[in-house]
């Protein structure tokens, strides 16, 4: 009975809960064409561009005229709404054909995604410089993933603050004021999330792999499947730590990860104070339709409950009282 199934044409432009409290829904997008539904369901901008697709469907890596060509259009095809650009997110299990690092024992632990990009400038360059000139005159914003301290973040930035220059230098046009956040999705990570979130202007929960990582279960493996948790204690506390940091120091936070189509875990998250949720377009209308049905003192009370509580069995249990049960 949870998922009240509806259209995206029957979805307002707002969503609220039933107490009144504006909650903004953005998209998850990997290819161009995911911009039709997500503009069908009005969006309110794109909380995860996920920039790897572009690299994975060719045989070499894609110049930086060719990626501007693609993130000009999304951009343009947002029509002002914010576009939230993540840089290059290879390895784990997106692996490049035309790129050798097949041989790591433990890709997950490897070479993926920031710091791919870091070992990488010249590629990373040539993304970052792509992303800037494609947010001229628009609202744009780049995150970085699998970000595991403030050096990797700071690093990072630095990079595109030199492509900022050289753009300003050449006299081609981007995005000064393009914003730069971290994807919370790493233990370390939620550790030093107060550094975090005084040096970033924004950060994005990555509840895929945060589950992943702090509960040592491959996201891939079917023999563990049963213990990829998003309910376990932990994982209920670090989204509450991060939360609470980005109240502290005033910086945006937001949930891109699939945890967000989770009814069961909704009211956890409204409850510890999320209010912004980027999602894949097909599960727009159900998450709208359960906001309107959730009253904020309610959400925020089952929040209490549940990270008062220390063992998964417990949290079940109370999912399980709720009519809130585990699938
Ligand atoms: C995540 O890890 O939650 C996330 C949104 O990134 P991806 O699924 O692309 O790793
Ligand atoms: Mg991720």
């Amino acid at each position: 009975a949870w998922r009240v199934l509806h259209d995206a044409a029957d979805m307002k432009e707002e969503t609220r809960t039933r107490c009144g409290q504006r909650i903004s829904i953005f998209a998850n997008i990997n290819l161009l064409s995911d911009l039709k539904p997500a503009r069908e369901f009005k969006a309110e901008g794109v909380g995860l561009y996920r920039s790897e697709f572009p690299f994975i469907v060719r045989n070499d890596f894609p110049t930086e005229e060719e990626q501007y060509v693609i993130y000009k259009k999304l951009v343009d095809q947002m029509e002002g709404r914010m576009v939230t650009f993540r840089t290059l997110d290879i390895g784990g299990d997106k692996m490049l054909s035309y790129y050798s690092n097949v041989n790591e024992a433990n890709p997950f632990l490897g070479m993926r995604a920031i710091r791919f990009s870091l070992e990488n400038k010249d590629i990373f360059s040539q993304q970052l410089r792509a992303f800037l000139r494609a947010g001229a005159d628009a609202d744009t914003r780049i995150m970085f993933p699998l970000v595991s301290s403030v050096d990797d973040f700071i690093a990072a930035r630095d990079i595109a603050y030199e492509c900022m220059s050289s753009l300003d230098a050449e006299g081609i046009a981007f995005n000064p004021d393009t914003k730069f956040g971290v994807m919370m999705e790493l233990p370390s990570a939620v550790e030093v999330v107060d550094e975090l979130a005084q040096e970033a202007d924004f950060l994005s929960i990555g509840s895929n792999d945060l589950i992943q990582y702090m509960l040592a279960v491959d996201r891939t493996n079917e023999m563990v499947s049963s213990l990829y948790l998003a309910h376990h204690p932990a994982i209920l506390r670090a989204i509450n730590r991060i939360v609470r940091a980005g109240l502290k120091y005033e910086k945006d936070v937001s949930i891109c990860g699939d945890l967000s189509a989770d009814p069961r875990m909704l009211p956890f998250l409204l409850g510890v104070g999320l209010k912004k949720f980027s999602i894949d377009s097909v599960n727009a209308p159900t998450l709208q339709r359960l906001v309107n049905e959730l009253n904020m003192e309610e959400a925020e009370k089952i929040a209490r409950t549940m990270l008062a509580l220390g063992r998964i069995s417990e949290v079940e249990a109370f999912l399980l009282e709720r009519n809130l049960a585990p699938e």
